[in-house]
């Protein structure tokens, strides 16, 4: 197996990372590989040559040219700072693509490493493949995120609540660096690796900032804009990340850290999936403004590359996270117009949009198949949508569609390049988990892996993979945790 490593990270400052190997596994499995991620990668492969991959992606036999280091790095966990670091995730290298991008390729559950702490530094074959299907998910519904390049599973038993298959995933990801990076540095490293640090984090992402008038401030902005669209992203498509905690949220503005993440069955801005988030935290609603607390974190490790006067630097930054508030306002509602067809927005379409959110709210509408409903009326057959509630918004919906000027796209095409028909649910999901955990049976993943794989279908609709679960159910899932 040929990869094209260059591995810029080694280059920093010593203490910015750990060299450290993938503790070896007793009789790897591959599970899952993503074949064409791989070859979009570059790396070149021998299908022939099962061993060497189940050799590779265990960790077990490293490639030449591999970084081995994990990364330092802390955080505010549920609002409280802590110092943290990969403890069971080891970078393998950048991977140079043959268009020129570089991307990192990060073992996670490949044992421990010198920032594990009590931690065994070892994941789950449940909670990986977890995060292979929706992370794939995530990207096929064109959302920005870390990607899923391999699950390899293990003989060695992981202890959680019970014993369970050990796994290791290998992630894709344009990088690692987090808010949780920037305030390790700022927090625990002098001055000079501060502006390092940042140099080396705008070239590596946001290269067109290195000429600006104050690349610092620069940074932030532009990574405020990234994350408000991420946001914007998330609630479209219903989905709760669960930990937005300050280590879990990329520079480069790419979803990454699946853990205790859901997507919303009804609609409800309160929905909280995990059962570590206690008081809502992170609830679906609630994430925008974490992304602001957490941007804000970001502000003050980058205060001192701002300005030499900490008053101004700390007025300039302020500037800026004061317009988080209104620009995501304006990109949250045209988001939604889109979701209903309207192309040319205008402020009073934001009475409509509110009106079908709430009619949503107070009827426990399914998020994903109310819109699927309103593009394709024969879908879904749900009892909720005849009553007179829905009609009349309905009414409402298509006299102010019929009013749109015609564009380059319909109404309906707006809508079908918006509204996913499917997404990974839960319940499906943990069959499909079971399943391979369980019995060994792969026939389920591969099928709900091609089904989100084209998430926008406009045609021969799969209508078991479209069914919301009850109510009942759900209670069932907001227990799921353990990664
Ligand atoms: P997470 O909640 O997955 O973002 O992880 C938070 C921190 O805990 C990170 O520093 C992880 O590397 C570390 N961590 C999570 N699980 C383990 C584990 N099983 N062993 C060692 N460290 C872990
Ligand atoms: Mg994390």
């Amino acid at each position: 197996m040929i990869f094209n490593f260059d591995n810029s990270y080694l280059s920093l400052p010593a203490e910015l990372f750990a060299e450290c190997k993938p503790t070896a596994v007793s009789r790897p499995q591959v599970v899952a590989f993503n074949t064409s991620l791989a070859s979009s990668l570059g790396i070149q492969i021998d299908a022939e040559n099962e061993a060497e991959l189940v050799e590779i992606f265990s960790g077990n036999n490293l490639p030449k040219g591999a970084a081995n280091i994990a990364q330092a790095y802390s955080g505010h966990q549920f609002g409280h700072f802590t110092r943290l670091g990969d403890g069971r995730a080891v970078l393998l290298g950048e991977q140079l693509t043959p268009t020129g991008e570089r991307f990192d390729l990060q073992f996670k559950g490949s044992g421990v490493t010198p920032y594990s702490r009590r931690g065994d530094g070892r994941a789950t074959l449940s909670a990986m493949l977890r995060e292979y299907i929706i992370s794939e998910a995530m990207h096929a519904l064109h959302i920005p995120t870390s990607r899923s390049l391999a699950v390899v599973a293990t003989d060695e038993p992981v202890y959680r609540e019970q014993i369970q298959m050990g796994a290791v995933l290998t992630r894709v990801a344009a990088s690692h660096i987090r808010v949780g990076t920037f305030e390790h540095v700022a927090r625990f490293c002098s001055h000079e690796t501060l502006a390092a640090f940042t140099n080396y984090v705008i070239k590596r992402h946001y290269p067109e900032l290195t000429a600006s008038e104050n690349p610092a401030l620069a940074l932030l902005e532009k990574v405020m804009n990234q994350q408000i669209d991420l946001m914007v992203n998330w609630m479209r498509v219903g989905f709760i990340h669960g930990v937005m905690n300050t280590d879990n949220m990329t520079i480069s503005g790419e979803t990454i850290d699946y853990g205790p993440c859901a997507f919303m069955n009804a609609y409800n801005p309160e929905t909280v999936f995990s059962s570590i988030d206690t008081g809502g935290r992170y609830a679906f609603g609630n994430q925008p403004q974490i992304a602001l607390w957490n941007l804000t974190r970001l502000a003050e490790s980058l205060v001192p590359l701002i300005d030499v006067d900490t008053n101004i630097a700390v007025q300039k930054a302020e500037k800026l996270l004061n317009t988080f508030q209104s620009i995501f306002e304006q990109k949250y509602i045209e988001m939604l117009a889109r979701k209903i067809g309207i192309y040319n927005f205008e402020t009073n379409d934001a009475l409509l949009i509110n009106e079908l959110l709430n009619w949503m709210y107070l009827n426990n509408a399914d998020y994903t198949n109310t819109f699927v409903k309103l593009m394709y009326p024969d879908s879904i057959s749900d009892k909720i949508f005849e009553h007179e509630s829905f009609l009349a918004w309905k009414n409402k919906w298509t006299v102010r569609l019929n009013k749109d000027e015609k564009g380059d796209f319909s109404a309906l095409e707006i809508m079908q390049q918006n509204n996913p028909v499917y997404i990974p649910r839960n319940q499906q999901v943990e069959k499909v988990l079971s399943d391979v955990t369980e019995t060994g049976q792969l026939a389920s993943l591969n099928t709900i892996s091609m089904l989100l794989s084209n998430p926008y279908t406009t045609t021969n609709f799969d209508k078991k993979a479209m069914e919301a679960p009850a109510q009942a159910i759900e209670q069932v899932y907001k227990t799921y945790c353990g990664t």
